[in-house]
């Protein structure tokens, strides 16, 4: 027995990087999978259901509220039910403080903080009513103040707050939310860095890590797993770092 099986999750941002990641490991776990995004999130749908999993692919702005209402109810006439819910879709801005845009300020916090609001609130919603459920939401280890990303840190931090909250008013519905920070993930959002200063800066981040590499999309999704599985029931509130040893 697979410990998600007959499990229902909704992944945002699972177009690629992290998100394709989770996606592919609850699958694999047994999850029915909706792989959300903004993009076109096709190809793991594919992938998922050439290994033998179920899949479907949902058209979703996570800033856009009644867009996230529809996508729980796909999930739940789609597959019958919601069981885990993983806010994931994310974007950085990244500039020093001093020369940051409002522009800047304000798209990253409605993507990160407002959207996870928005897809913690519905999934909330609908647990509540069933009594049971898994809220993931995927933060970042610059919460705690990273030079540069002052907009993506308080969004961040946010999600930190968001999550305890809803961790502590649902506990006794049978609602778990934790928060997982990743640490360097080699994803498009950080391939980024191989450009800059002629891939000096990727070569920094990765000093920074004790365990000398990069993480891969699978390294967190293993982790979603495990938090989104029974083995996890007393796990509750909780900030996870998944990040190889990298302290911010
Ligand atoms: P990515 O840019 O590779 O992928 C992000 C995905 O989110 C894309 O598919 C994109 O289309 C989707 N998305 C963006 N805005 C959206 C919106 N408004 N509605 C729906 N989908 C949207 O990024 P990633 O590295 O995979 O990051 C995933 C999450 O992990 C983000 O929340 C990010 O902040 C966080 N994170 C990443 C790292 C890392 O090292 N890569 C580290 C810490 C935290």
């Amino acid at each position: 027995m697979k410990r998600l099986e007959n499990k229902v999750a909704i992944i945002t941002g699972a177009g690629r990087g992290l998100g394709r990641g989770i996606a592919l490991e609850l699958a694999a776990e047994g999850a029915m999978v909706v792989a959300a995004d903004m993009l076109p999130a096709d190809d793991v749908v594919k992938e998922i259901k050439e290994a033998g999993g179920t899949a479907a692919t949902f058209t979703v702005n996570v800033t856009k509220q009644d867009e996230v209402k529809a996508l729980i109810a796909f999930a739940v006439e789609t597959f019958g039910s919601l069981d885990i819910m993983v806010n994931n879709a994310g974007i950085n801005r990244d500039g020093m403080l001093h020369k940051m845009s409002v522009e800047n300020w304000n798209t990253v916090i409605e993507v990160d903080l407002t959207g996870t609001f928005y897809g913690t609130q519905e999934a909330i919603k609908y647990m509540r009513e069933k009594e049971n459920g898994r809220i993931i939401n995927i933060s970042s280890g610059s919460w705690l103040g990273n030079i540069g990303q002052a907009n993506y840190a308080a969004a961040k931090a946010g999600v930190v707050g968001l999550t305890k909250t809803a961790a502590r008013e649902n506990a006794r519905k049978g609602i778990t939310c934790n928060v997982i920070c990743p640490g360097f993930i080699e994803t498009d959002m950080t391939l980024k860095l191989k450009e800059v200063k002629d891939g000096a800066a990727w070569d920094s981040m990765i000093s920074r890590v004790p365990m000398g590499r990069a993480g891969k999309s699978s390294d967190v999704g293993k982790l979603v797993a495990f938090l989104a599985s029974d083995d996890a029931g007393y796990i509750t509130s909780e900030v996870i770092n998944c990040g190889g040893g990298m302290i911010v």
